[in-house]
Formats: structure tokens, C-alpha cells, sequence
């Protein structure tokens, strides 16, 4: 038993309310349980109960056993001073608040038996859901709702890490999300060098040369490291030469070019075609953030996004290294990842800084307009008869899945609460 299933109890009333008697023997009505506080301080603040005909607003607090109150040492906490009722499982000594008498309830014999096999179910499930075999039972639109909110939940993590850049580490709004977006370019393997590489150019420089595709690739190839070497024709020797001067105009620094992977990976997704493709990206939206920011449509956003590189990129995967056939903008699917990953999360995060709940339903839209993903989760949910519709969806099954399944926090969520008040009278 924990303490947090009373707390549902309390909270969704899962027991039989009629003749409840306080230990002190007054009769109990409950008129509301009152907000749960998952905070410090009482469980449930402003609750209304009736004591015998006499009714009384304050706060409730719960426990397993009367006398955690006194382990706790809520007798002399000021916190504790307006609790009008002390809701327990088993029942003990009497409890006190600086002398004053805190009525106690006991619901061990109230809670209907169901909730306690539900609960027990749930808790004592072993599948990858914890509820699969009974999640059918649950009304479709409870579940949609759940999902709804897990997605936003899912956008309000990811918005964190953008808050961090501009809160913490004092980053621009402009450089967040360029640090952001150029990690996502990385996607998994060079996502780190790719960050790194973002936050070697202030964005404003790409403002000054908005006008050249050429001295963006320049400042790009050149902070990357990967011009710091014998170049294999006229084109990379040139913007070898630019970059030698745009360095010594901004001071630019250059990286490792040893940080970049090129093994093990296909050459579509060469570091030197993505950033090929982050230049004409940042060519073609003239201001980055903005243009993201007030595109009219995922539409609009997915022809941003699929800016085509330069023509010496159109044919080559590598310096050098002509090739007949390259992919030239990002796949779709590769597009796709940045809407869900940076776009979508970078609007949430914009949407709560500004106060601005058009850019926050735009974030959401845009996670509706996106196919689902296909993960090991998605199938799972897939497999237990809940099929994700698109990126929204998805992104929600993956936040319920790694937040609450996997932590068993089926109390804190709504599908597990319409399942432990299932078939009780
Ligand atoms: S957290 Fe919710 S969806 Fe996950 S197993 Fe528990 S009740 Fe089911």
C-alpha cells in the first residue's frame, strides 16, 4: 500500500462515503476533497467537509498510519495548522497541531475491494504497459484526452532544454535555436559536433552575409575544421581563401575536424552534406529563428527546410568526391525529425516565453501534420490496439510511455484512474 493510492482514493472518492465516523465519532460529509498538493504541505488544500452538521474549509492531510503525523512532525508545523481533517489506513494515537485536536478518518474499510484488485493489478503488472490487457476497457476519448496532454507535456520537456540555453547559459533566442537546430542536423551521430559548431558563429553573422550562399558555406566548413587541409579543387580552395579572411574579420575559431563521423555512415548523411544543407537553409530564411517562427504553414516550413544546397553540393558528398547522384535537400523523413525535434519544441518554448498561446497551438499543429513516428514504443502501443495517427500522437505515446509506464505512476494518470474505479458500485 502507498500513500499515493489514498491520495486517488481521496481525491476520485474510490470508497463508500455513506456513515463515515471520524475515530472521535463525529459523522463525516465530504463536500469537496479539496487541490492536490503534490508539493510540501498538506495533501489536499481547501477541502470541504461537514462535521457532525458543522461544515469546515481547510486543508486535509493523508497518511498510511495516524501516527506518521507525529513521524513527520506535523504537531508543531505552522504548515499543518489549518488541516480540519487527518485522513488515514490505519487508525492510532489521536493527532494534535499545537494543541490543537485534528479529527482523524480511517477508510481501510470503506475502499471498495475493486479499487484494491484494480490498484493491485496495475501495480503488480508486469507487460510492457503495465495496464495493456485492460486498456480497451478504457473510453476512447479518455484516452485521446491523456494523449493530448502528454503531448504538450512532451513539447514543455523538450522546451527546456531551449529555456537552459537562453536562461542559463545566456544564449540569444536567435542562437538557441540555431545550437538547436544544428544539433538536429547532426541527428544522432554528429549531433554534438554539430552544437558545438553552432556555437562558434554568432548568428548575426549570417545577417551580415545574407547575400552569399558562398561565404555562409565559408564560415560553416571553415569553423568546422574541415577546411584545414590539403582541398582537392578550385571550388574548396576558394572557400578555403574566404574563410582565411572572414576568421581574421570575426576572429573565428575552428574546431576539430576530428570530431566529425564520417564511418558508419551513409553518405547522404555525410557532415559535409548536412552542412551544405544548413547553409542554404540559413541562405534561403535570411533570419532563421523568425522565418521558423511566422512560416504560415507546416507547408511553408517543410519548403524551408528543404533549401537546396549549393550546386558544388548538389553533386558531391564529400570535397572533392563527385558523385551521380546525391540527395541534395533533406529527405522528407529527415525533415520530419527536425518539425517534431526542434521546430515544434523550439514554437512551445517561444510560445511560453512570449506568452504567445498561437505560437503554442502552432507547435501542436505542426506535431498533427507530421507522420508518426515508428519506434520500438509506437509498435507497442500499436500492438495493444492504439495506433498513432501522427506526430502528435507519437511523440504522446513515447511521453506516457518513458514518464509513466515505465514508472509505474499509473495513479498520476487518467487512463489508470478510469481503470481503478472500474466496476464499483
Ligand atoms: S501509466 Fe497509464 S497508460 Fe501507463 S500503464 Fe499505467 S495506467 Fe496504463
Amino acid at each position: 500500500m502507498k500513500e499515493e493510492f489514498l491520495h486517488a482514493a481521496w481525491q476520485f472518492g474510490l470508497f463508500d462515503k455513506k456513515t463515515l465516523v471520524t475515530d472521535q465519532g463525529e459523522d463525516v460529509e465530504i463536500l469537496h476533497p479539496g487541490m492536490y498538493n503534490r508539493n510540501s504541505g498538506p495533501d489536499f488544500f481547501n477541502g470541504r467537509v461537514r462535521l457532525n452538521g458543522i461544515q469546515l474549509a481547510g486543508n486535509i492531510e493523508i497518511h498510511i498510519h495516524s501516527d506518521d503525523w507525529y513521524a513527520h512532525g506535523h504537531e508543531m508545523d505552522a504548515a499543518y495548522e489549518n488541516v480540519i481533517l487527518h485522513v488515514v489506513w490505519d487508525t492510532g494515537k489521536p493527532v494534535k497541531c499545537r494543541d490543537r485536536n485534528i479529527p482523524t478518518l480511517s477508510i481501510k474499510n470503506k475502499v471498495w475491494p475493486r479499487v484494491l484488485e484494480n490498484y493491485n493489478y496495475l501495480m503488480g503488472s508486469m507487460e510492457r504497459i503495465p495496464c495493456e490487457k485492460r486498456i480497451t476497457s478504457v473510453p476512447d476519448t479518455v484516452i485521446r484526452m491523456w494523449l493530448s496532454r502528454m503531448t504538450a507535456e512532451r513539447l514543455q520537456q523538450k522546451a527546456e532544454t531551449a529555456k537552459a540555453l537562453v536562461s542559463e547559459l545566456k544564449y540569444s533566442p536567435e542562437q538557441a535555436f540555431f545550437i538547436l537546430l544544428a544539433g538536429n542536423f547532426g541527428f544522432h551521430v554528429n549531433r554534438a559536433p554539430f552544437e558545438e559548431l553552432a556555437k562558434l558563429i554568432d548568428v548575426k553573422l549570417f545577417a551580415k552575409h545574407k547575400n552569399s550562399l558562398f561565404q555562409i558555406e565559408a564560415m560553416l566548413f571553415g569553423c568546422a575544421g574541415l577546411l584545414d587541409r590539403e582541398l582537392p579543387d578550385a571550388y574548396a580552395q576558394e572557400m578555403q581563401k574566404e574563410y582565411s579572411f572572414l576568421r581574421l574579420k570575426y576572429g573565428l575559431s575552428s574546431m576539430n575536424p576530428a570530431a566529425w563521423k564520417f564511418g558508419r555512415t551513409r553518405p547522404a548523411n555525410f557532415p559535409t552534406v548536412r552542412i551544405a544543407q544548413l547553409a542554404a537553409l540559413i541562405f534561403q530564411s535570411k533570419f532563421l529563428m523568425s522565418s521558423i517562427l511566422e512560416a504560415e504553414s507546416a507547408a511553408s516550413l517543410r519548403k524551408l527546410l528543404s533549401a537546396k544546397p549549393s550546386p558544388y553540393w548538389q553533386e558531391r558528398y564529400d570535397f572533392g568526391k563527385p558523385a551521380k547522384k546525391t540527395s541534395g535537400s533533406l529527405s522528407d523523413a529527415s525533415i520530419d525529425l527536425l518539425l517534431v525535434n526542434t521546430v515544434a519544441p523550439f514554437l512551445y518554448f517561444s510560445g511560453i516565453r512570449a506568452a504567445n498561446e498561437e505560437w503554442k497551438e502552432k507547435a501542436l499543429s505542426i506535431l498533427e501534420s507530421v507522420k508518426p513516428e515508428q519506434n520500438r514504443i509506437t509498435s507497442i502501443w500499436r500492438e495493444v490496439g492504439f495506433a498513432a495517427r501522427c506526430a502528435a500522437d507519437s511523440q504522446g505515446m513515447i511521453h506516457i510511455f518513458r514518464q509513466y509506464c515505465s514508472n509505474k505512476l499509473c495513479l498520476q494518470c487518467a487512463i489508470g484512474n478510469k481503470i481503478l474505479s472500474e466496476n464499483v458500485s
